[in-house]
């Protein structure tokens, strides 16, 4: 059992081995295949399980094999950018967001995908900027995403923005990292808006993953109305 059973990409198989991670962890073995066939995933994994590179590390392979070279940004008004990325990890709290993306970090490390976070009590303009020098996967917690789309520095229609731009159609990823989580801290209007605006692609244009450590009747509520024929993962 090794990472290379699955095809990476050579860049980002280099950034695994730099890691040092040598073996998958069961939840890794498991989702890895399941997300590069391109299915929903409902996938109950506690923390420390290896959920995270689970999810990053096809993403991010996919973005890097088949996504645009260009993060797409679009210009506003007064030279101001808003930035279209093709995937989204949504993150109870700073913490986490935090060690997502610095994990996104170092799997994309000479590839020319760009990871970016926001996440709340910190300075918004700073993210911002960060965001304004391109984002192909945006960590965020849920309520300064909603912030920052409502600023106009984020859109979520990537899919539309790039078959109107390059005539070209790909999916979009959404990650729900520690659903309950997010749940049990009260953001469940926040993440309604946010994956239930018709800006967000439709189901057949994107793909959703969720992780969770339990699944109570609110997650199996959440699955139901945000994932496709998926496939249900315990580890
Ligand atoms: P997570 O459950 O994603 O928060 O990961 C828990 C910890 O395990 C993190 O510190 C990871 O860096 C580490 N980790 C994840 N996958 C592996 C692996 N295959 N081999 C060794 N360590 C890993």
């Amino acid at each position: 059992e090794s990472f290379h059973d699955v095809d990476m990409g050579e860049i980002i198989m280099g950034n695994v081995a730099l890691t040092r991670y040598t073996r998958p962890t069961p939840v890794q073995k498991h989702a890895i295949p399941i997300i590069k066939t391109k299915r929903d995933l409902m996938a109950c994994a506690q923390t420390g399980s290896g959920k995270t590179a689970a999810f990053l590390l096809p993403v991010l392979s996919q973005i890097y094999t088949e996504g645009p070279g260009e993060a797409l940004q679009e210009n506003g008004k007064y030279g101001r950018r808003k930035q279209y990325p093709i995937s989204l990890v949504l993150a109870p709290t700073r913490e986490l967001a935090l060690q997502i993306y610095d994990e996104a970090r170092k799997f994309a490390y000479r590839s020319h995908v760009r990871p970016c976070v926001v996440y709340g009590g910190a300075d918004i303009g700073q993210q911002i900027r960060d965001l304004e020098r391109g984002c192909h996967l945006l960590v965020a917690t849920p309520g300064r995403l909603v912030d920052m789309m409502e600023r106009g520095k984020i859109g979520l229609d990537y899919c539309k923005y790039n078959a109107l731009a390059f005539n070209t159609v790909t999916v979009f990823y959404l990650v729900l990292d520690e659903a309950d989580r997010m749940l049990d801290m009260g953001f469940e209007p926040q993440i309604r808006r946010i994956v239930e605006q018709d800006t967000m692609p439709p189901k057949g244009l994107r793909q959703t993953m969720m992780f969770s450590a339990t699944f109570p009747k609110e997650i199996q509520i959440l699955a139901r109305d945000f994932l496709e024929e998926y496939i249900f993962l315990a580890v």
